[in-house]
């Protein structure tokens, strides 16, 4: 006996729609929801696998704790938050509360619980110590959209069924299906825009699948993108182009101190050090300027670099330059059908890295300190680590030191479903349930969206008795961060976040309700509980919503229950100024701390191109993973070796290296061995290196990704090279030697 079942896919920003064939609780098939308002039957071969992800043997279910023999042993639920509240009681009540230090990996943007019960988490264990897989990608676009438009969430996307001309930096959407930019089917939409007669630009080091396709491709010297960016801003002030949408003239503020601080970046002065001449940089500027509809989008080769924040930034001040921000066609903000909290203006620096003084940003500190918070003595030194769905080992720079660095800690926990890189460290492990057995809705990838949609994902198999869900393991967690002994009252706890949701919505003069009091609002929403009620709250009180009565037919959670394959709620429309979040209500274009930064890119000027030996690394990412996920699961890892060394023949003939070879990379901090793969796809000078990898350590429960570990990239990225105004960690443009290794081919 078989049924179908519908679900949002929840493996990358792309939402698409699952149709899944079950017999029993086991997935047979699953193929594209032809009927899904996004996707409409698109799906990628991770998608297409879900149903073995699901099945993998070595997913948890049953918690870890380290015996006393050291080894991680099943245990109950039950003893395992024992063994938690003992021990982290005693550790905060000697050493205080920073002693703690908490890791929340990438996965939690893609579940409920990650989305709406980690704050709870955060603020219960009070450390300031909080750290994410962000400071390794898009803190950076935080930061420069906090300090242009006052939201460090409003990022602006590009508006792709619309455009006529886009220009893409450091990214590769055909692969990577979209980030920071949901968009299911990013390849059919790259077609559509070239063949509506549209033109795709491609700004980067590597021939990458989506430059293969391009219109044009400048293989730019990897770090430089800020630099070319400063030179389109000089070209459009130089050449008069500049010019603001009607709606955005009176709400733009800064654009004389603006160019005046990009006046030294003339397209001939960045050429030699981007390796793009002048007069193709220019050209770009006139035809960005004259496109009735384009857009600029940049994406991790421009974040993860010395310059991320300013990339970031200048990305989006040619986007207001030319004419392109906030209109269709444009760089566009998404409205979501769930409520966002009102926010107060963006501010970052709020505390420092106790170790390193790097500053903090959106409520958390760079990774970068992570390790030194560990090993550096004193007050408020870490000694715990409690990691939500985390991979650090695996994720963040200087791994090495960091895998060291958490081996000799007082206690870790990890909320993860598999023994990895980091949970092998684990004093106990957490594992929630799979995906299947859990409701979703994308809060996050909503605010990204090329389309305003909603989805709701109910659970498809019941939840086993013995097992409690995601959230309630978090909640859990949090009444113990609060001093509470297990058994925990999850109810109770529950209840207080969402009477606490429900205060938070009566006091925001955003919020689509009247009512000013909370319980009225609770009383709406009952009987449900858990991420359902606070869902139903969010989307009454959201734009389309009810209004918990207020609006007849609004959107409810009922609603989008009803709805297996979605709600479209339309194309984007202008937000500017309601997203706006400044102080002045204005887009600040030449933010303070941004205007700091240009003298270290002025002195990029006077840097000489690139030296005939030297070498550089950047990173790249690949249709069958999503940085350390998936290699698990066999349809995805068998076939085509991922984890190689990709070179340009001339770098390495230049080392006597051919293609299978085996060569030793060193940078700064490690050295590690890789097969080579040659390719004419990299500019000379550059080596490629996927990051993700590495799964071979002592430990790691992981059978099939065991089978073709690969390297860990980040044992050779330093964990002191970072954008200074954002802190997060330089991972394009590592400098690397490299040599046959002794190994031989
Ligand atoms: S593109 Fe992303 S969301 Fe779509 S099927 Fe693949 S992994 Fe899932």
């Amino acid at each position: 006996m078989t049924r179908t079942a519908y679900r949002t896919c929840p493996l990358c920003e792309a939402t698409c729609g699952l149709e899944m064939t079950l017999a029993g609780d086991r997935v047979t098939h699953v193929r594209g929801d032809a009927d899904d308002v996004f996707s409409r039957g698109y799906l990628c071969p991770k998608g297409a696998l879900f149903g073995e992800l699901e099945a993998d043997p070595d997913r948890l279910t049953r918690p870890r704790i380290r015996n006393q023999q050291g080894e991680l042993v099943d245990a109950s639920w039950d003893a395992a938050y024992e063994e938690v509240s003992g021990r982290l009681h005693a550790v905060v009540e000697a050493h205080g509360r920073d002693a703690v230090a908490l890791y929340l990996g990438n996965p939690n943007v893609h579940t409920l619980a990650g989305q709406l019960y980690v704050r709870p988490l955060v603020k219960a264990l009070g450390t300031r110590n909080v750290f994410s897989a962000s400071s390794v990608d898009q803190l950076p676009k935080h930061v420069s959209c906090g300090l242009l438009f006052g939201d460090p969430l409003a990022i602006p996307v590009p508006d792709i069924d619309r455009t006529d001309l886009l220009v893409i930096l450091g990214g590769n959407p055909r692969v990577s299906n979209g980030s920071l930019w949901t968009a299911p089917d990013l390849p059919g939409r790259l077609t559509a825009l070239q063949r509506r007669g549209g033109r795709l630009v491609v700004i980067d080091p590597r021939r990458t699948r989506t430059a293969a396709k391009a219109d044009a491709h400048l293989a730019i010297r990897p770090g430089t993108d800020a630099l070319l960016l400063a030179a389109l801003v000089h070209t459009l002030a130089a050449e008069d182009l500049v010019r603001l949408p009607d709606h955005l003239g009176g709400n733009v503020a800064g654009i004389d101190d603006l160019l005046a601080a990009l006046n030294p970046f003339t397209p001939e002065a960045v050429a030699p050090r981007c390796d793009v001449p002048a007069d193709v940089i220019r050209q770009l500027a006139r035809d960005l300027a004259a496109a009735d509809r384009a857009c600029v989008y940049g994406r991790l080769g421009t974040t993860t670099t010395r310059f991320g924040t300013t990339a970031s930034w200048l990305v989006d001040v040619v986007n207001v330059l030319t004419g392109h921000l906030d209109v269709p066609g444009g760089a566009m903000f998404p409205l979501p059908a769930h409520h966002r909290p009102f926010r107060r203006p963006f501010r970052m620096g709020r505390w420092t890295s106790r170790a390193t003084g790097l500053p903090e940003a959106i409520g958390e500190l760079p990774v970068v300190a992570l390790t030194d918070e560990m090993l550096t003595p004193g007050e408020g030194q870490v000694r715990t680590l409690v990691t939500v769905a985390g991979n650090p080992v695996i994720s963040t720079p200087d791994s090495d030191r960091l895998d060291a660095a958490i081996a000799g800690l007082d206690l870790v926990v990890s909320v993860d479903p598999y023994v990895t890189a980091t949970s092998r460290h684990a004093d106990v492990i957490l594992p929630p349930p799979s995906a299947l057995h859990r409701a979703h809705m994308d809060l996050a990838f909503a605010g990204l969206s090329v389309r305003n949609v909603a989805h709701y994902s109910p659970p498809v198999l019941p939840l086993p008795t013995d097992r409690p869900d995601e959230w309630e393991i978090l909640l859990t967690l949090s009444a113990i961060a609060l001093g509470a002994s297990p058994p925990v009252d999850v109810d109770s706890a529950d209840a207080f976040v969402a009477h606490q949701l429900a205060e938070a919505l009566v006091a925001d003069p955003t919020a689509a309700t009247d009512e000013d009091d909370a319980a009225a609002l609770l009383d709406a929403v009952a009987p449900r509980t858990g991420p359902q009620r606070l869902l139903d709250l969010l989307v009454r009180a959201g734009p389309y919503g009810d209004g918990f009565g207020r609006r007849d037919g609004g959107m409810t959670l009922e609603q989008l229950e009803a709805a297996p394959h979605g709600i479209d709620l339309g194309p984007l429309t202008p937000r500017v100024p309601d997203v706006l979040r400044t102080t002045s209500r204005q887009v600040e274009l030449a933010p303070a701390a941004l205007l700091a930064d240009v003298p270290r890119l002025v002195a990029e000027l006077e840097v000489s191109g690139c030296d005939q030996d030297s070498l550089v690394l950047i990173g790249r990412r690949h249709l069958r993973t999503n940085n350390s996920w998936s290699h698990n699961v066999p349809g995805l890892a068998k076939g085509q070796k991922l984890c190689t060394l990709q070179l340009h023949p001339t770098d390495a003939a230049m080392r006597g290296l051919r293609d299978g070879d085996t060569a030793t990379i060193r940078s700064r901090v490690g050295s590690i061995e890789v097969t080579v793969e040659l390719t004419e796809d990299l500019r000379p000078g550059v080596a490629s290196l996927p990051h993700g990898f590495g799964h071979d350590l002592d430990g790691i429960e992981l059978s099939v990704a065991r089978q073709e570990p690969g390297v860990n990239s980040n044992r050779l990225s330093p964990r002191d090279e970072v954008d200074p105004v954002s802190g997060t960690a330089v991972l394009n443009g590592i400098h690397i030697e490299l040599s046959r290794a002794p190994t031989g081919a």
